[in-house]
């Protein structure tokens, strides 16, 4: 890992690797959650909320994500939450390619670090940067791949994004049904029960 990856606090200190974002971010968001974590949820980028409080999923997706958590028995407390890319894309777009690839080292070192029993992609884009392949979420939601970080392999749970339930009711269910398979796999309080992926 390079310079800004700090591995006592799993945090980024002044990346410049995308010139774009590092000139228009107001702070790199890191993840949050226990450093321990059985369940990291992994989102796509930092919004205009996320950017400006410094923490990941706390706008309009965080509150759908934080109501899943809950009717699923967990608290947000319980659970590590991170972005395949640290910095706000201007106007909310989707990161590019490059950016993805330039975050990736660190995203690969946060989940190696909390070693977590299960990976959670939230939506298309972390799934198929995770995967390495195309991911149909909606049909998808609920199944289980694996990403591979340098020869180990994590399980990874697809699940549509939280705010595609903003713009679509009708996934509502599909995001709780994969959100309850989440938790049912990291047990009560998030504590593991998960041992069937080899
Ligand atoms: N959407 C994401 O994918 N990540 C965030 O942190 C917030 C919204």
């Amino acid at each position: 890992m390079d310079d800004n990856w700090d591995p006592e606090t799993l945090g980024v200190g002044g990346c410049t690797r995308c010139p774009e974002l590092a000139g228009s971010r107001s702070q790199i968001v890191d993840g949050t959650g226990p450093a321990d974590a059985d369940l990291l949820f992994v989102g796509e980028a930092p919004g205009a909320t996320e950017d400006e409080r410094g923490e990941p999923f706390v706008g309009r997706s965080g509150d759908v994500l934080d109501d899943g958590l809950r009717a699923a028995g967990l608290a947000r407390a319980d659970v590590r939450i991170t972005n395949c890319v640290r910095c706000r894309p201007p106007e909310n777009r989707d990161p590019t390619g490059d950016e993805r690839a330039n975050c990736r080292g660190y995203l690969d070192a946060e989940i190696r670090a909390v070693d977590p029993e299960l990976v959670v992609a939230l939506g298309k884009v972390p799934a198929e940067h995770l995967l390495g392949r195309s991911v149909a979420v909606t049909a998808e939601a609920g199944d289980l791949d694996a990403v591979a970080v340098d020869g180990d392999r994590w399980p990874v749970l697809v699940c549509v994004h939280p705010a595609a339930t903003l713009y679509d009711p009708g996934q509502r269910e599909t995001f709780a049904d994969a959100i309850e398979r989440a938790a049912e796999y990291a047990g009560p309080g998030g504590q593991s029960t998960f041992d069937a992926f080899g």
